[in-house]
């Protein structure tokens, strides 16, 4: 008996606690669905919100539950029990070291994932495969053959989804599959007739196993030359038709994440740019300024906000409203001149 093993080993709990198997008894949706990497998202314990809770392996080697609602940044093995249970950390950590049913695995080093990019072929097999048709449909959003070929986007028939990859440097970091949106329409008019047992699940964007999704869509091409601006928007696909109208625009590559809205990292890849116009989608809430005044915020004084007439949801139908103008209109719109050498 030493007075050492009254000490309460913190770092270890967190570092080695059984996490994986007191969230699956809490949550028996995940029994077995830990990959050693990530879950899927299931319904939070806590708040009840409906696809937000999740595992995820961190990137200090740590094993962290998240929910987008009530626990966004993430809860350590000690902060889960005391989210959980309401109880202060003391007492969290000691239910950790008492309770014999839980094993505090002896301590090893977990390996961190390694980040390695995906095998560039694949987002090349969508690129090449696509066919006439499929074009079709990128040229009524507004982008043309010249940008569609530059940033390799393609169709993924068995997914029956267009791949937006996400290429640095010619090494591929990830894929999002957005929904062909024939499809989209046939499932919401399915989901008029839903039943408990039927869901209709629309996932619009899915995306890549393995894809590297913290990034900025958009990166390599806003780095290249110092430009005059460039635009701040949301969703991967309306990058690359203001590319195709003109206008050097960026996205981030994962969508909106509202505990980290903005990566301070990523504000290196900006140093180019003179100004940068951020525009919010018109959501009807507040949700679309909010990413956006965050977004300004943290880029700092080269960024101001731009806002779309109300009429216009997002930068897409604005575009996609009259195709033909819509480089003059975004003129226009947005008080800027277009790059000539883009068109
Ligand atoms: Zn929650």
């Amino acid at each position: 008996m030493t007075v050492l093993q009254e000490r309460i080993p913190w770092a270890e709990i967190n570092a080695t606690a059984d996490l994986v198997s007191v969230v699956e008894k809490h949550v028996p949706v995940l029994l077995g669905k830990f990959n050693g990497r990530l879950s899927p998202e299931v319904p939070c314990p806590k708040c009840g919100g409906k696809t937000r809770f999740r595992l995820r392996l961190w990137k200090n080697g740590h094993l962290m539950a998240f929910c987008s609602h009530c626990a966004p940044r993430g809860l350590s093995a000690i902060d889960y029990i005391k989210w959980y249970y309401d109880f202060t950390p003391v007492m969290a950590a000691k239910w950790w070291m008492e309770n014999t049913t839980v094993r505090v695995a002896p301590r090893q080093a977990i390996e961190p994932v390694p980040i390695e990019p995906l095998n560039l072929a694949l987002a090349l097999r969508w690129h090449n495969d696509m066919d006439v048709r499929a074009r079709e449909y990128l040229y009524r959003r507004g982008m043309t053959d010249r940008w569609i070929d530059y940033f390799k986007v393609g169709y993924h028939t068995g997914y029956r989804r267009y791949s937006f990859p996400l290429i640095i440097d010619s090494l591929l970091w990830g894929i999002q599959y957005r929904l062909n949106p024939k499809i989209e329409c046939v499932l919401k008019f399915l989901r008029c007739f839903e039943t408990m047992e039927n869901k209709v699940n629309i996932m619009r964007y899915i995306s890549e196993t393995g894809s590297h999704n913290h990034n900025i869509y958009g990166t390599t091409e806003i780095q290249k030359k110092p430009w005059l601006y460039a635009v701040l928007i949301e969703g991967v696909p309306d990058v690359v038709a203001m590319w195709s109208q003109g206008f050097p625009a960026f996205s981030t590559f994962q969508g909106n994440n509202r505990a980290k809205p903005w990566d301070l990292a990523w504000n290196k890849y900006l140093k180019n740019i003179n100004t940068i116009y951020v525009i919010p989608d018109n959501d009807g809430g507040d949700k679309g300024e909010f990413f956006a005044s965050q977004k300004v915020q943290e880029i700092g004084g080269r960024a101001h906000l731009h806002w779309l007439p109300k009429e216009y949801k997002d930068i897409g139908e604005f575009i996609q409203k009259d195709v033909p103008t819509a480089s003059q209109r975004l003129t226009e719109m947005l008080m800027l001149p277009p790059m000539k050498e883009l068109l």
